[in-house]
């Protein structure tokens, strides 16, 4: 009877998570399709393989290797110590225990032998990693934008992880015990080389004690990690997730190259080919369509991916701390545009959700303005570093582009430098107070002189 219990309020469990977890991906589906559309379904071989070694490789992680190597480890405690879980899945469904372990044979207690060193490895990383968040000096993690919640996000989850280890190894200590007194429904399997050393702390206990230790670190395992289901979802570790279909769908364009507006385009060819007055001529093939707004100046004049972007930043600061314009003490943080844009994506998906999914003239509040200010924008060098250094292909730069576009081609908005470039540009067809046509003017004195 009690068996029957605890599997019915395991099921409870499972799909009250399950309820949660999916309700969310669907409404962050629903925010990230807010974005304009843009295509990035072609060089398919090229993509997949851009993924697997960018996103399953972590190749741009261990670009600083102490830490690369560390996040490798976790990683890869999370993709294997996921084989564990779906025997406790089944376990808790069926009222069994170590299901697997009857068809795996010996396997089996390799396996139990890796998922514990793994679990260990999880579980230094995890106190590493807090202690540099923490206690060590480094500036990225010092940020403005890392006050408050995205601070606590990652230290709750690094908290979380550590936990779950401990409870993972305490449950394979009590029931290598219950193995060891051969107590009913204790089948001798598995090989534990790193939990046995935990056994003294529970070799004192009763076979009743036993058996609650072991079903106590049974239950808080799977209750924590299917709490941790519910969560990540709200948390920057959704990255666990989108990391995938983020490089897949990464920018396969050489880097340097800048995504041009083709209607804008045909005019300044126009404009470039030597008379600006020129009437416009009738372009061949079809007339690229002119945009509705020019840039960017709120989340839905993004596109989806930048929005998945949002989604799939791990808030790691990489991009900051090669950022030069957050070197030199700009107001510029390339990580805290990915952060605002997330932001607001959140906040529109909820007042479209109140309004009823008409979301009408708007909140009149914009992401450009209300979260990024134009002294970030205009502090950003277009250098590329950010993007560079981005472990998961996110380009933080590009949205800086397009919300630089909005403010000059809707507001007609720049810093009076530029503002006298654009001037030289349409007057003289070049970024100088002269005509281009004066500018070899010099050789001709050489010339005269020879
Ligand atoms: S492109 Fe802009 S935001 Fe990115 S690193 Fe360079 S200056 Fe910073
Ligand atoms: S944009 Fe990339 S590098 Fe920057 S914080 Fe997000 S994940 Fe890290």
């Amino acid at each position: 009877m009690a068996h029957l219990i605890g599997q019915l309020i395991f099921l409870v469990l499972l799909c009250t998570a399950g309820f949660f977890f999916t309700r969310r991906i669907g409404q962050i589906r629903k925010n990230i399709k807010l974005g304009r559309d843009v295509d990035r379904s072609d060089r398919k071989g090229e993509r997949w393989a851009t993924m697997a070694r960018v996103a399953m490789g972590q190749s741009k992680m261990v670009v600083r290797p102490v830490a690369g190597i560390m996040h490798l480890v976790i990683y890869a405690g999370f993709i294997l110590i996921n084989i564990e879980v779906l025997e406790i899945l089944i376990d808790g469904l069926f009222g069994t225990h170590r299901v697997f372990a009857p068809y795996l044979g010996e396997f089996y207690d390799v396996l139990i032998g890796l998922f514990e060193w793994l679990a260990l490895g999880v579980l230094v990383a995890c106190v590493v990693f807090l202690a540099r968040r923490n206690l060590l000096p480094i500036a990225r993690f010092r940020s403005p934008e890392m006050k408050g919640w995205p601070k606590n996000d990652a230290n709750i989850i690094l908290v979380v992880e550590v936990l779950l280890m401990f409870a993972f190894l305490s449950m394979n200590a009590a029931d290598g015990i219950a193995q060891a007194r051969g107590l009913d429904h204790y089948i001798a399997a598995g090989s534990f080389p790193v939990s046995q050393w935990l056994q003294p702390l529970y070799a004192g206990l009763s076979d009743a004690g036993v058996v609650a230790v072991e079903r106590g670190a049974w239950w808080f395992h799977i209750v924590g990690i299917l709490s941790f289901l519910v969560y990540v979802p709200y948390s920057k570790h959704f990255h666990i997730f989108l990391a995938f279909p983020n490089t897949w769908y990464s920018d396969l364009t050489p880097a340097g190259q800048l995504d041009n507006m083709a209607a804008v385009k045909k005019e300044v060819d126009l404009m470039m080919s030597g008379d600006p007055f020129a009437a416009p001529a009738e372009p061949a093939g079809d007339t690229p369509a002119e945009p509705a707004s020019f840039g960017a100046k709120d989340v839905q004049d993004l596109t989806w991916k930048q929005l998945m972007e949002a989604y799939s930043c791990t808030e790691c600061g990489r991009c900051t701390s090669v950022c030069p314009a957050n070197a030199t003490g700009k107001l510029l943080s390339p990580r805290k545009v990915m952060m605002d844009t997330r932001d607001r994506v959140e906040e529109v998906g909820r007042a479209i959700n109140a309004a009823g999914g008409d979301w009408g003239q708007g909140d009149g509040k914009s992401l450009l303005g209300d979260y990024i200010s134009e002294e970030e924008l205009w502090a950003c060098t277009s250098c590329q570093a950010c993007v560079e250094a981005c472990p998961i292909n996110i380009s933080p730069m590009g949205i800086i582009l397009d919300m630089r576009r909005s403010l000059i081609m809707e507001d007609s908005k720049a810093p009076e430098p530029i503002t006298a470039m654009f001037n030289n540009v349409e007057n003289n067809g070049a970024p100088w107070a002269f005509p281009a046509a004066d500018r070899g003017k010099w050789t001709d004195e050489l010339a005269n002189e020879s």
